[in-house]
């Protein structure tokens, strides 16, 4: 028997809202990823698609190269199912170089379908059904799904705007002895926010203190602004073993299709994920790890350029967006804005975003499908900008027709 979540009476238009026939307990009360809706929903009405997270723009010619060059040296039969070994060794040196982390490739680190399927396998190699996992809201909306599918229960701490802070007394409150897990994400999607490492250390005793893990999704790392530095909780005192750190080739090499990811975990850790992501995916495409093997060699300015090139866009959506009318907030890192839609006078963000994409012909996120508590997502909506120059352009002359 399914618990009612709110959740469910949320997105009420969404196409996965009628239980269908022979379909499982534990599918009934998720929904179809708002997300990849509102993609499918621009393609219909031809908008411009600033919902959905991933570039338009080619990914690195170089990059591609090594993909075509791996297939054409017939790299093409399983991997082995924790990941090529060349490729896990890429991954360690790059670790090793950027902030002096050491892993055994041979037993900690694994190659995952996208850190979507890193996310989930992790989850249910560490979750029993009735632990709860404490989860910042907003959320990306894969860890709702992700955690109802283990049974875990979700304890909700606000990320409270404008700044997108928490408070350290309600992240206290919400652990106690049934506590499994954290899952911190930063920089964050949908916000932006990149975690400090005063916070980051405040949630690191915590995890200590009531023997917990954290479970961390890392994707957004080299998209940061304003000279911030990204921390790792796993190289806070303590939290070596006690950290599931996931991230992926997607957005830090524009190749959100390849479905590249890893965790890199202790060998127990990494032994009980490992059991699940065999039987789950057997592994990641092998020439596209291969090719990863060159991604991840990149130099410095490889990394620096991504968080130039991101910052300019950044800069445009929220000019574009002030003068359409929308209150965003500035993001510290990643590549979405939240924007206050309150000034529109409309019944909520749905409502917003159906008229968004259906007569103005741009496409956004309703910021309900970040947050569980109902009612607090109704005044945002998420733009995103990893766009080219010309797609946010036409957007700027699209929304001219908005009203405010
Ligand atoms: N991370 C991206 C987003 O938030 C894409 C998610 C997905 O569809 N896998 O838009």
């Amino acid at each position: 028997m399914a618990i009612l979540s709110p959740r469910s009476g949320v997105q009420a238009n969404n196409s996965f809202e009628r239980r269908p026939r022979f379909a499982s307990d534990r599918t009934e009360h998720f929904v179809e990823s708002v997300i990849r809706e509102m993609s499918r929903l621009a393609n219909k009405y031809g908008a411009v698609n600033l919902a959905q997270g991933f570039p338009d723009f080619p990914a690195p010619a170089s990059i591609k190269q090594a993909a075509i060059d791996a297939i054409n040296a017939d790299i093409n039969q399983y991997p082995i199912t924790w990941g090529l070994k060349p490729f896990r060794d890429a991954i360690a040196r790059k670790y090793q170089s950027t902030y002096g982390l050491t892993f055994d490739p041979e037993t900690e680190i694994t190659v995952t379908c996208g850190s979507t399927e890193a996310m989930i396998a992790t989850l249910l190699a560490t979750t029993n059904p009735g632990d709860e996992v404490i989860v910042f809201e907003p959320f990306y909306e894969n860890y709702f799904p992700d955690t109802q599918i283990c049974g875990a229960t979700r304890r909700l701490v606000t990320l409270h705007a404008p700044h997108w802070t928490f408070e350290p007394e309600e992240l206290r409150r919400a652990f106690n002895s049934r506590t499994k897990a954290i899952i911190i994400n930063t920089p964050n999607n949908p916000t932006g926010r990149v975690f400090s490492r005063e916070e980051l250390g405040f949630i690191a005793g915590l995890c200590q203190e009531f023997d917990a893990i954290a479970i961390t999704d890392e994707i957004y790392e080299h998209i940061l602004y304003d000279g911030l530095e990204h921390t790792p909780i796993l190289s806070l005192p303590g939290m070596r073993d006690r950290t599931v750190l996931i991230n992926s080739m997607s957005k830090t090499y524009s190749v959100t299709g390849w479905r590249v990811g890893w965790t890199l975990a202790s060998a127990d850790l990494s032994a009980s994920i490992r059991k699940v992501h065999d039987f789950l995916t057997v592994g990641a495409a092998s020439p596209l790890q291969q090719a990863g093997v060159h991604a991840l060699a990149s130099d410095a300015s490889y990394y620096a350029d991504l968080s130039t090139h991101y910052g300019e866009r950044r800069e445009l959506i929220l000019e574009i967006l002030t003068e359409a009318g929308f209150q965003p907030l500035r993001p510290q890192g990643a590549y979405y804005v939240m924007a206050d839609i309150s000034k529109f006078g409309f019944e909520n963000d749905r409502a917003f975003a159906m008229h968004l994409v259906e007569n103005i012909g741009v496409s956004c996120v309703p910021g309900s499908s970040f947050f569980e508590t109902p009612g607090v997502g109704d005044q945002w909506v998420r733009f995103c900008f990893c766009k080219k120059i010309e797609t946010l352009e036409a957007a700027r002359e699209r929304l001219k027709a908005l009203k405010h």
